[in-house]
This record gives C-alpha cells, structure tokens and sequence, in this order.
C-alpha cells in the first residue's frame, strides 16, 4: 500500500481551524470525550484515512448530466473518486483501496464478512486514524450495522453514499465524501460505532435507514441523526445510546460464516408457502415483517407455529417502518416461543439474528439480545 501523504503547515491549520471550540463541544454532548484540539494549530497532524471503495451509486456515471437517477452503478475507481475531490487532501491523508466494484443490493454475509474483516485489519494498524467506506445506498444501513455491531475498535468507521451519480446536475458525492473524511478525521467521532453520513448528516449505523427511491435526503433516523458536518465542521449533538464495537459480544475476526436468516413480508393474502420455502431452505430463524405492531393474520399463525415446532426462530417485526414491537401484544408470544424486535426494521433484526444465533439458540437469550442492541 502507498504510503501517506505529509502533512504541510498550512493544511494543518486549515484542519485544526475547521474542529469546534472545547466549549461549544461540551454544551453540545457533556458525556463525550472533549475534543483533542491542539492549543497551537501547527501542533495539529492531519488524520491518516483509508477510503475503501465497495461501488453504489458514489461510483456510478449517467450517460448525461440531467441523468440523476438513471445511471450505471459501481463503475468508478475509488481512486478516481478520491481524485476528483481534491479538497480532501488539505484535510486528512487519504489512501484509496478497491474491495468489491458493485451495487450494495448484492451485498450478502460472505461479502459483509470479507468487507468486515478488512475494515478491522486496517483499524489494528497503528498508522491509520479512521476508514470511510464508499458503498450504494440501498444496503447502507445493513452493512453500517452489522459494523457497528462487529468490529473491535473505537476508531471512527464512516459509511459513504450518494444518491446521484457523479457525472450529474447536483451530484451530491464529491460533498459526502468530503464530509464522510472530516468526520472520520474528526477526534469526537472516537467511540461513536460506525457512522453513516450523507447529505450534510452523522447517523448512528444502528438507526439509519434509506427512506426514499431517489431524493438527497433520503436517510433518517427515528430518533434524529447525531449530529451535522457543515463548513468543515462536524458537530454532534447526540450520543448512540445502545451498546456498539467495544461493548458487544461479537468480534468480526472470529466471524467465519452467518446463519441463514429469512425476511417473510406480510401483506393483505401473504403466501403461506413463503414460510415453508425459508423452513425447507435451512433458515434458523424468520424474521416476519408483520403488519402494524407485529399482527399475524389469523391462516399464517399454524405455518408460523409449525416452523417453530421445526426449531426455526419465530421474530415478530413491523413494516411499518419505526416503533417498538410489543411483546404478548399482537400475538402471545410466551405461549407460542416467538420473540420480537425491538424498534429494528426487519432488515436489520435479520443482521442482529444472523449474529445472536452464533451466540445462542436459546429463545429467552436471544430476546435479551434484540432488546439490548
Ligand atoms: N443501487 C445503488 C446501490 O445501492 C443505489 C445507490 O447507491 O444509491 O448500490
């Protein structure tokens, strides 16, 4: 790998000029660690980054600028992208590495695990301050929690998107990027798990989700995001209040496979058959994606209790898109040996199965987990 630019003077002072005062930090965020801005800006190093470059739409080109939401994804190097935001390199020292060159809907366990594994390798070397992860929209929010969820390190990770090619009107991936490096650069991201910034945006992993097909501002979190970057500034006005990276029980370096978990969809007339299909599949457990506060309709209860019966992990979810799903509620959960989710949508309480069933396959445990991450 090449090695890190040098820092020059005036990038330094730029950086350090760019880092919020001690003070409005701690009126922000008092339980945060205080920032490490240096009493003598010259003193200020710029942070060592690893930009890897996994595809989506960050890497996409339209054949013509008014193209904002036709285009071909995953066909620009990282490097090149890197290239063409040269303001980046007055902030951090960056270094390019190409993983994978597709859209994330192709994202599966084997290529989070590699992508998982590399991150962390990279985290445990000395000389790197914070990774940013280029990576399509659509399965952003899958990858950052399973990150946030796996890797042992309080180094900042960011994950990275656009919505709109580079080549079009309004392209918004040359300013995300840009704000992604200033926020893996940033000390006060330490600590945080994996962050997701996009459209001038610091969203915890845990709760991000895509929220629209095609515009900017697309991602939300229920709660609000974490904070800003603007101007050169990250501010963070919010902590992640569920356990992440350091504090949890899986490490990424001793993940060598996942287990198959299955997303059922519920609608008005939801095919029985979907259930078995995933049962004979070899699923270890089915997240449902009910309706409302978790409802079942009354024909798919026997297809749900039969899979149970098999040794399958029934997990009531909603698709209703944000709210906690209340246990003994909607359906008698005890009485039947299902779980629920909490408030992860059941995108993401596939992940966090995935990753309780290499723990455990004792149904009292595994709520514990879906409750506490
Ligand atoms: N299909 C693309 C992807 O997720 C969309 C995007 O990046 O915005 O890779």
């Amino acid at each position: 790998m090449k090695r890190f630019a040098r820092l020059t003077t005036i990038s330094a002072l730029l950086f350090a000029a760019s880092l919020p005062t001690g003070a409005a930090h701690a009126q922000l965020a008092p339980s945060a660690a205080a920032p490490t801005q240096a009493s003598d800006p010259s003193e200020a190093r710029k942070a060592n980054i690893v930009i890897i470059g996994t595809g989506g739409t960050i890497a996409g080109a339209g054949a013509a600028a008014t193209n904002t939401a036709a285009y071909q994804s995953a066909v620009v190097p990282v490097d090149k992208i890197i290239a063409s935001v040269p303001e980046i390199s007055k902030v951090a020292n960056v270094k390019g590495e190409q993983v994978f060159q597709i859209g994330s809907e192709s994202f599966n366990n084997e290529r989070l695990l590699k992508l998982g594994k590399r991150v962390s390798e990279l985290l445990k070397q000395p000389d790197v301050d914070g990774i940013v992860i280029t990576h399509g929209t659509d399965t952003i929010e899958e990858t950052a929690y399973f990150l946030n969820l796996t890797l042992k390190s309080d180094k900042p990770v960011v994950v990275v998107g656009s919505m709109r090619p580079g080549t079009a009107l309004g392209a918004d991936g040359a300013l995300n990027l840009y704000d992604a490096v200033l926020v893996a650069s940033s000390p006060e991201s330490k600590g945080k798990g994996t962050l997701v910034v996009l459209n001038d945006e610091i969203h915890t992993g845990r709760d991000v989700t895509k929220s629209n097909t095609f515009k900017v501002e697309t991602f939300r979190s229920p709660f609000g995001p974490l904070g800003y970057v603007v101007e050169g500034r990250t501010l963070f006005f919010r902590l992640p209040a569920r356990p992440h990276t350091m504090q949890t029980e899986w490490d990424i370096d001793k993940l060598n496979k996942l287990p198959e978990v299955a997303v059922v969809y519920a609608y008005g007339n939801v095919n029985p058959a979907s259930v078995d299909a995933a049962v004979k599949d070899g699923a270890k457990a089915i997240v449902y994606a009910a309706t409302g506060n978790g409802s079942v309709g009354d024909y798919m209860v026997e297809p749900l209790k039969a899979a149970r019966a098999k040794g399958v992990q029934i997990v009531r979810a909603s698709r209703t898109g944000s709210g906690a799903v209340i246990r003994n509620a909607e359906q008698p959960d005890d009485k039947y040996d299902w779980l629920v989710t909490d408030d992860q949508l059941p995108q993401k309480a596939r992940i966090l199965m995935a990753l309780a069933l290499t723990k455990t396959n004792d149904s009292k445990e595994l709520q514990k987990i879906l409750w506490k991450y």
